[in-house]
């Protein structure tokens, strides 16, 4: 199955298409079949996984070392530090203890889940240490709005991506983050692309390209969250049917008209807007 992928600030590759995990690890019974489609997915491609300490309380990080046990060198994989731990002492903690529920001794990418209490600096450095120590290769953060970015930049140049929420009725991040990301050639992860599997999939702008394109309306906003190419999207499903739909989005290009027909429903922003965040 062919994915696309994304350029790191540091010139390495990574998927474009991923595989999240909010809501995923919350009761033990559906474990082993969520872990399930977790492991399709990697099999179709979709091999960067996005968790959190935060969800379920550390039983998706728990799903997710059940997904990549035997294989953890074909993932790519995040997960979030929730920002009440995002102290010095406290990122350590944390870091340890996501390990441990991950199965693993390193993880690719370590993300402030959330700006906290906590000072970025003492954050920051904490990261860097463990990444001295190699127990995270990348480090970022979620949830950061332009000015937070700027903040950030003057205390290290290491930021490797601001992961947002991003679809095409989110789109106040194309005014002034996305740009900023881009002319940095940090990538941004575009979290709930699907719209949480809501309303955007009834939208009849991406009914009618997915017309078309001989698809479906999930694989259609998809594509448009990819359509930069610095854009790293994690839509979630536990369900092997949608899994498969979704692992096959990267193959569709949209063209100029596809776009503007998305664009004249779903309107890029004209000024500049807050960062929303669920
Ligand atoms: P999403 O991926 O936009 O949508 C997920 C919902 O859509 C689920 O209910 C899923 O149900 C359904 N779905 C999946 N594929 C579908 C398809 N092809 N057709 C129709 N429905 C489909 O929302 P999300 O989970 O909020 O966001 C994705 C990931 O981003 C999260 O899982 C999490 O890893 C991350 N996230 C990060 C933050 C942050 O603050 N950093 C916030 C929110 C989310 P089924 O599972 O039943 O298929």
């Amino acid at each position: 199955m062919m994915n696309k992928t994304v350029t790191l600030p540091d010139g390495s590759a990574i998927p474009a298409l991923g595989q999240g995990t909010w809501r995923i690890g919350e009761r033990s019974g559906d474990a082993a079949a969520q872990a399930a489609v977790l492991r399709e997915g990697i099999e179709r491609g979709l091999s960067l996984i996005d968790t959190a300490e935060m969800y379920a309380s550390g039983g998706s990080e728990r799903v997710v070392a059940q997904a990549i046990a035997g294989q953890r060198d074909r993932v790519f994989l995040v997960t979030k530090v929730s920002p009440q731990n995002a102290s010095a002492a406290g990122v350590a903690k944390s870091c340890a203890a996501s390990l441990q529920r991950l199965g693993t001794d390193h993880i690719d990418l370590y993300l402030l889940h959330w700006p906290g209490r906590h000072k970025l600096t003492e954050t920051v450095d904490a990261f860097e240490k463990l990444r001295e120590a190699g127990k995270i290769r990348y480090w970022g953060v979620s949830n950061f709005d332009t000015g937070l970015m700027q903040e950030l930049a003057g205390i290290s140049p290491n930021c490797a991506t601001d992961q947002i929420l991003y679809n095409p009725d989110e789109r106040g991040v194309e005014y002034d983050l996305l740009p900023w990301c881009r002319a940095r050639k940090m990538p941004v992860m575009a979290y709930s692309p699907l719209g949480q599997g809501g309303r955007l999939l009834r939208s009849a702008a991406l009914a009618a390209v997915a017309r078309r394109h001989n698809a479906t309306p999930a694989q259609i906003a998809l594509a448009w969250s990819l359509r930069d190419g610095n854009t790293i999207a994690i839509p979630k499903s536990a369900n092997a049917t949608r899994l498969r739909e979704n692992a096959t989005a990267a193959e569709v290009d949209l063209d100029e008209r596809d776009i503007a027909e998305i664009d004249a429903i779903h309107k890029p922003p004209r000024r500049k807007q807050t960062l929303n965040m669920l």
